[in-house]
């Protein structure tokens, strides 16, 4: 009967080199490793890419392509040089076509690049736009802290860019509205507000931040989201 060897693990020369390499291919790496950092340098400069502080999705694929055709040559002893030159010069043209058909096309650049999607409306969470983006309350929430505001109330407009980064346009110090507090130690979500006094609090969903009204207090659903989680309401300016 034929048995099959067990593969054996932690063979340190296996684990250190690879199977069955001579050590000397380590110096056929710093080769390879030198040739595809110089065309990586080459191919960004050639793109015209200036940084990747925040990329669009349309950028992050072209970073990601161009990554991982430019690691297996590094270091994998079968594989050549030539055709990840072929797969960054196909990523050259593509993101140079794509480029140009975006600045001709409307449509293909929404498509392509996306579009900003507004978040909050006069203090507001926009609901209905916030579930489609793929942006999570607390990551918003910790955004907008980042930018000193500790409540919902001080924000006139927020857009999710392209890039993923918030624009945020805040209300002048007298015009602050109440808003929903948004900082990490606020109070308990109160639960039912059907025996709080509408006159004497103001209460805002501590889902999307609408202030409840005379049907919110009676009903205890908000009149925006439908949820029934509540927050006490603020109404203090931004400080900077
Ligand atoms: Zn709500």
């Amino acid at each position: 009967m034929e048995t099959t060897a067990e593969p054996s693990i932690f063979d340190w020369t296996r684990l250190m080199i690879g199977e069955e390499m001579p050590y000397a291919f380590l110096f056929e790496v710093v080769f390879r490793s030198f040739v595809m950092f110089i065309i990586v340098l080459l191919v960004l400069r050639l793109i015209g890419k200036r940084g990747i502080k925040q990329l669009s999705v349309f950028e992050l694929a072209l970073i990601i392509s161009l990554g991982s055709a430019a690691g297996d040559p590094m270091f994998y002893y079968e594989v050549g040089l030539l055709p990840a030159l072929v797969v960054f010069i196909v990523i050259i043209f593509l993101y140079k076509g794509i480029t140009y058909l975006s600045e001709k096309s409307e449509r293909i650049e929404r498509f392509v690049e996306g579009v900003p999607v507004q978040l909050i409306e006069n203090g507001k969470i926009k609901f209905e736009n916030f579930n489609k983006e793929a942006i999570a309350h607390d990551e918003f929430f910790a955004q907008l802290r980042l930018k000193n505001v500790d409540h919902l109330g001080q924000v006139h407009k927020a857009f999710i860019e392209t890039s993923g980064e918030l624009s945020i346009f805040y209300f002048d110090k007298d015009q602050v509205k109440w808003g929903l507090p948004i900082l990490p130690d606020r109070n308990e979500c109160l639960t039912d507000i059907k025996n709080v006094n509408p006159l004497s609090e103001k209460i805002a969903c501590a889902v999307c931040g609408t202030l409840a009204d005379e049907i919110a207090f009676a009903s205890n659903h908000c009149g925006h989201c439908g949820k029934s989680k509540w927050i006490s309401a603020k109404n203090h300016p931004r400080i900077v």
